[in-house]
């Protein structure tokens, strides 16, 4: 079958919910991915943030490999050893205190919220279950995580959602204070803002929001699924703002490319909510999982990939900065490491297609008008150049 054949038949029998574009990834290495006519491309998105380690990385593949000839489903009745290793692991790299592995980024959202919710319960009785969210902000597709998304036309349709869920403007002190009431149980907001545009919260911002937590004894929930495993160059974002979530949600790079998150509260939490019967999941934390995310941690430490990503970042912050002087159209650069944004006033949607089809160089877009950069950690500088050749292409048709 050709690649016409091939995207009539995806029409015909998947539900129509992404516009793709027309293109066919068939296979990647290291930080190339391949199509089904074997021509290369140049991966800046890594999977929306998923790829850390690049594609085709031997490691990985061992690991996991092994553990699929072993077993790849137990159920959360039993106990296997992946998924011991795994809760270590992250609860040692996060300074969190307890892990619950689920599927997505979503779901690991839900349980943040289900955890807030029990927390005031346990400790107030039912009635305090307000959420101040962010606007701007995005936690997924679920009908919980879709409340406490700040875009309202992402939530419009789907009306009513989880009720007791108020916004507030991110990186504005005042403006939560303005929506807590005696009924607030959790602050969510992720700590670098991803989908809205490439924010990251103010230092002074998060740790007033710590401060009122604290005081008010309120749950502080950030959403790490984009920012968090090394791409601001600290495995946690937040690890670079002297302050601790209460519950801090994990995925997309957490199983690199093996679909897995987490979310993990404090020992505090631990005490006051989710008991037995209150939360599961069949799939979650299985041993394939589970044995991705081990693998993971250990070639974060075995690559020392902190290092890389804190190496690596003002090569790339000085490369996109040289675009922001050269071109009119770029107005500003945002963002945190590997996670950044050319902030344009020429269309992004064509931008990102033009890069695609025409230089074979994937990019992602992020709110109405951000160029999106998540490229796998393990990026060299001439990638960099290479990217920079590629999207200046690209840009010169616009000038
Ligand atoms: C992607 C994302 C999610 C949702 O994760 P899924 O795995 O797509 O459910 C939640 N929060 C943030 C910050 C994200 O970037």
């Amino acid at each position: 079958m050709n690649k016409k054949e091939y995207i009539e038949k995806a029409d015909k029998n998947l539900l129509h919910v992404y516009n793709r574009f027309p293109v066919i990834f068939d296979y990647g290495k290291g930080v190339y991915l391949y199509d089904e006519l074997d021509e290369k491309y140049l991966d800046f998105a890594s999977g929306i943030g998923v790829m850390a380690f690049g594609y085709g990385n031997e490691d990985f593949e061992n690991a996991l490999t092994t553990q699929l000839k072993r077993i790849t489903h137990t159920s959360n009745l039993y106990y296997h050893v992946p998924m011991i290793e795994a809760a270590e692991k992250i609860t040692k790299a996060s300074g969190m205190d307890k892990v619950f592995f689920t599927n997505s980024g979503a779901e690991a959202i839900e349980g943040a919220l289900k955890t807030a919710k029990k927390y005031a319960y346990t400790k107030k009785g039912p009635g305090d279950y307000e959420v101040i969210a962010m606007e701007n902000s995005f936690h997924g597709r679920t009908v919980g995580s879709l409340s406490v998304t700040g875009t309202e036309h992402y939530r419009e349709p789907f009306y009513p959602l989880m009720s007791g869920v108020e916004f507030a403007t991110f990186n504005d002190f005042g403006s939560v204070l303005a929506k807590l009431t005696d009924k607030t149980c959790a602050i969510i907001m992720e700590t670098v803002q991803g989908e809205g545009g490439l924010y990251p919260a103010d230092k002074e911002f998060i740790q007033k929001v710590r401060q009122l937590c604290d005081e008010k004894d309120i749950l502080l929930i950030l959403d790490e699924v984009q920012c968090g495993m090394g791409r601001t160059g600290s495995m946690y974002a937040f690890q670079q703002y002297d302050i601790k979530p209460d519950v801090l949600t994990t995925a997309k790079a957490l199983g690199n490319g093996v679909p897995v998150g987490a979310f993990c509260v404090t020992d505090k939490v631990a005490a006051s909510s989710l008991v037995p019967g209150d939360h599961g999941t069949t799939y979650g934390g299985n041993p394939l999982c589970t044995a991705a995310v081990a693998q993971v941690f250990d070639m974060f430490e075995d690559y020392k990939m902190l290092d890389h990503v804190n190496a690596i970042t003002p090569y790339f912050e000085q490369t996109l900065d040289r675009l922001v002087e050269k071109y009119d159209f770029i107005t500003a650069r945002r963002g945190m490491g590997l996670m950044q944004g050319l902030v344009l006033t020429i269309p992004v949607k064509e931008v990102v297609t033009k890069a695609l089809l025409e230089e074979h160089l994937v990019v992602l877009s992020a709110g109405a008008d951000v160029l999106r950069l998540l490229p796998p950690l393990v990026i060299t500088e001439q990638n960099i150049d290479e990217f920079k050749e590629k999207i200046e292409r690209v840009f010169e048709k616009f000038v």
